[in-house]
């Protein structure tokens, strides 16, 4: 007879956000309760529920929001990867650039030139610190900077949908959202 579930070593679930709003972060824990019986089979190890800054060397599963904006992004994405045996697009942003893409028709100099300096209260000019991450010239879904081994659509993706992901996906069944579950609003 096979040990139950609790018995066996608990899977390693991660979760960051790149440029996202946390909307997805506040999904996942749509799924209420049931967070206790996933709690018997996996802990969380790099999340913001956490406030673990660096991931383990070996995750199982790895949970990532939001767009690549930015240098910091793109260096948290690799490191991300690196660590996580599998890795997820939550949402939206992740999927394909989502909200913060939509700055991909404009300027980027020309965006920094009208919020700060023509916007902007204070002194009117672009923030320069050298330790501001980077912008870059267009937003990014994750897939065009690491392999993604699975989607989520959904702006955000609702609780339902993320947790009938997870328990297929520990199951060891391919993860099957119906259509009911996928959603945009
Ligand atoms: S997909 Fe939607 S909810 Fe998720 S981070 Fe992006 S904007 Fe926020």
């Amino acid at each position: 007879m096979p040990p139950p579930l609790a018995a066996k070593p608990k899977l390693k679930i991660a979760t960051t956000s790149l440029s996202g709003c946390f909307g997805c972060h506040t999904s996942l824990c749509d799924i209420d309760e049931r967070i206790l019986e996933l709690a018997e089979v996996a802990e969380f190890d790099r999340s913001p529920l956490t406030d673990i800054k660096h991931c383990s060397a070996h995750v199982d599963i790895g949970l990532i929001e939001g767009s690549v904006c930015n240098a910091e992004n793109v260096h948290v994405l690799r490191e991300f990867r690196a660590s996580c045996k599998i890795l997820v697009a939550l949402g939206a942003c992740a999927v394909n650039g989502g909200l913060p893409a939509s700055r991909n028709a404009l300027d980027v100099a020309d965006c920094l030139q009208r919020v700060y300096c023509e916007r902007g209260v204070g002194r009117h000019q672009v923030p320069n610190d050298p330790e501001l991450p980077l912008l870059l010239d267009k937003v990014r879904p994750i897939n065009e900077v690491v392999r993604i081994d699975y989607f989520i659509p959904g702006c955000p993706p609702s609780g339902d949908a993320i947790w009938k992901f997870l328990t297929d996906l520990i199951a060891g069944r391919m993860p099957r959202l119906e259509h009911g579950l996928l959603r945009f609003d």
